[in-house]
């Protein structure tokens, strides 16, 4: 038995799976989680000492690599003044002008403890906003776990969503209605259907949570001019695209301005944290000053602010995105040109440090439904033929890959060279 085994059977008789949250559980892929004790750079170190380069960067916050010299000493600075204040502080306006700054379309922005919170309050902002019920989203994009949220399509495209857990009532599930990520000819049914009831789009530009799909040309600016032509709130979550397709997320990266932006773990460098923000027209109808009510002890903590705002100065640097891209494209082509050598049919996506690859025939992978077509079985012998490799990848096919700054063109080659003997053994 392995001390991740052994950690994995204890951890399951007190915590529910044995896992904090779903996906670490190995669910997706089958097998026993590792259990880590450290990281640095781009690798990952688990209970038994085995060494991975990681491209699961904690679901997309470490694009610096882990626990980067600088951002640790940002953290150590900042404990020597206390933990929590639960009062304001400096470092929260710098914060606020740094994201600002960084992503012109937020006016003004309010920070929260994750992307989940993020997402729930600005739905409720763009309810109380608009001063109507129903929400759209798209299928297989995730939003974080609030009731609204947790939704999927009924049966069929175009119906009104069912709850995708127990425990959300169908009375909240009715308001979310559910279309096909890029296809803009549904949506706009749905809008014909609903006009006037519609509060907002809620979209992952790129898609990262049914692998890697980027938005087909002129889906994003469809979605903005149906917002314009009803009067709904456009609300992109950047919590995975934010600061990573490019330094001003993914609407700098496709060139179209939401009205709201929800962030998240980026902006903590690693600690707990997320933000929405956006039209200051909007943003003030949030309390204090507006009646929508949203609320956080430990918002704008300053560990994770100090922590964020150098996570933000560092990524800030010239030419860090392009290199990003970089990396992703020459994973993606590495893998492509292994998998057409062993004649494992591929296809792979990337967007800035994002990518993803998928085991099918098609051509391109573009909706959820075709994701979901791919060969599953295929992907879960590939992750432990990896793993086996020393290469971390994310246990599940419907999760994007993560590249950061400390991957080296030599971690990305022996990444290619334990790909091409995975995919021998396929
Ligand atoms: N939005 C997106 C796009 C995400 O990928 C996630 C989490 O992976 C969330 C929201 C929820 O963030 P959190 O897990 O911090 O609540």
């Amino acid at each position: 038995m392995t001390i991740s085994q052994d950690l994995f059977s204890r951890a399951q008789t007190s915590i529910p799976g044995g896992v904090n949250s779903p996906v670490r559980a190995f669910n997706g892929v089958g097998g026993t989680p590792l259990f880590i004790t450290k990281a640095e750079g781009p690798f990952t170190y688990d209970a038994d000492n085995n060494c991975y380069i990681d491209y699961v960067g904690s679901w997309g916050p470490m694009i610096l690599g882990h626990n980067h010299p600088e951002i640790k000493q940002a953290v150590l600075a900042a404990v020597e003044n206390g933990l929590s204040y639960g009062a304001p502080t400096e470092a929260e306006i710098l914060m606020a002008e740094k994201v600002k700054e960084l992503v012109p379309s937020i006016e003004k922005v309010r920070m929260v403890s994750s992307g989940t919170e993020a997402t729930m309050s600005a739905i409720r902002l763009a309810r109380g906003y608009t001063n109507r019920d129903k929400i759209l989203k798209f299928e297989g994009c995730y939003h974080g776990h609030a009731d609204s949220l947790l939704v999927k399509a009924g049966s069929g495209a175009l119906t009104m969503g069912v709850p995708s857990s127990p425990g959300i009532p169908e009375d909240f599930a009715k308001h979310t209605l559910t279309v096909s990520f890029n296809n803009l000819d549904e949506v706009k049914a749905i809008f014909a259907q609903y006009p006037d009831e519609i509060s907002c789009i809620i979209v992952e530009p790129v898609a990262g949570n049914m692998n890697c799909i980027p938005p087909e040309p002129g889906f994003l600016q469809g979605l903005r001019d149906v917002c314009d032509e009803h009067g709904a709130v456009l609300i992109f979550d950047e919590v995975m695209t934010g600061f990573r397709v490019a330094l001003g997320g993914a609407q700098a990266y496709y060139d179209i301005q939401p009205d709201l932006t929800c962030l998240g773990k980026v902006i903590g460098g690693g600690m707990p944290v997320g933000a929405f923000g956006g039209k200051h027209a909007i943003m003030d109808y949030i309390a204090p000053v507006g009646p929508v009510y949203q609320a956080g002890t430990l918002s704008g903590n300053p560990i994770a602010m100090a922590a964020g705002l150098k996570a933000l100065e560092l990524l800030s640097a010239e030419g860090l995105h392009d290199e990003l891209e970089a990396k992703s494209k020459a994973l993606c082509e590495g893998f492509q040109q292994a998998a057409d050598a062993a004649g494992i049919p591929l296809t792979t996506n990337f967007a800035g440090g994002m990518y993803g690859f998928f085991f099918t025939d098609a051509e391109s992978v573009t909706s959820y439904q075709q994701a979901t077509e791919c060969d599953l079985e295929r992907f879960k012998r590939f992750f432990h033929l990896m793993l086996e490799e020393g290469v971390y990848l994310a246990p599940s096919a419907f999760e994007a890959g993560f590249v950061s700054t400390m991957h080296s063109n030599e971690d990305i080659k022996n990444t290619i060279a334990a790909a091409q003997r995975a995919f021998a053994k396929l």
